[in-house]
């Protein structure tokens, strides 16, 4: 990966294609959202993070993630090639790929990142024009009721979740918008027409 962070801060091109940032707590349905939005809308480019977590049964490599070793998470860092990267529940790494967001973004093709509250704040430095939409759950209650039906997660793991959760539905302040995923087609419409497909 040869552009760096600052490289696709600086990019005149970067401002031609809308950049949405989505974030949200676990479990308020980011990964399900987004698999309907790429599938309706396959012109949205859709940001393949890196992360030292392992696969879960059914995650294809470059598909879902780039898995990666901590050593190698560790020169990803040291050559800039990520354009922000973030400890996630305190446990695993995951980083963007500086390269991908530059090549994405200069092909006029709407972009869409999907990162924790740390990545929200490091891409709000670098790519200001971005649009940050924050993901909520109808209810507290129905996040953690989702989070513990959907069993991908031991008990320890729900409760570092539903703790950061937490922090995260506090920094609602932080966002241009917020979209509440009551209604799965309802909330792909709208992102779809903040990123200009819909
Ligand atoms: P999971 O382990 O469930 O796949 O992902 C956990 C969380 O990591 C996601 O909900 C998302 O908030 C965050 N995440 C995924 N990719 C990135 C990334 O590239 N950068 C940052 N900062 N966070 C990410």
């Amino acid at each position: 990966m040869k552009d760096s962070a600052k490289d696709v801060a600086e990019s005149e091109t970067v401002k031609q294609s809308p950049i949405l940032v989505l974030a949200g707590p676990t479990a308020v349905g980011k990964g399900t959202v987004i698999r309907q939005l790429c599938r309706q809308y396959p012109q949205v480019a859709l940001s393949v993070s890196v992360t030292t977590r392992p696969p879960r049964p059914g995650e294809v490599e470059g598909v879902d993630y780039f898995f990666v070793s901590d050593v190698e998470f560790d020169r990803l860092i040291a050559t800039d090639a990520l354009l922000e990267w973030a400890v996630v529940h305190g446990k695993y790494r995951y980083g963007t790929p500086a390269a991908w967001v530059k090549e994405a973004s200069t092909s006029g093709t709407p972009v869409l990142l999907e990162l924790d509250l740390d990545g929200v704040r490091q891409v709000r430095r670098t790519l200001p024009e971005a649009l940050f939409v924050f993901l909520a759950p109808p209810s507290w209650e129905e996040l953690r009721q989702r989070l513990v039906g959907r069993g991908t997660e031991d008990a320890e793991e729900q409760e570092r979740r539903l703790r950061t959760a937490r922090i995260e539905l506090d920094s609602v302040g932080e966002f241009d918008l917020i979209v509440t995923n009551d209604n799965l087609e309802d909330t792909v419409g709208e992102l779809a027409h903040l990123l200009g497909v819909g």
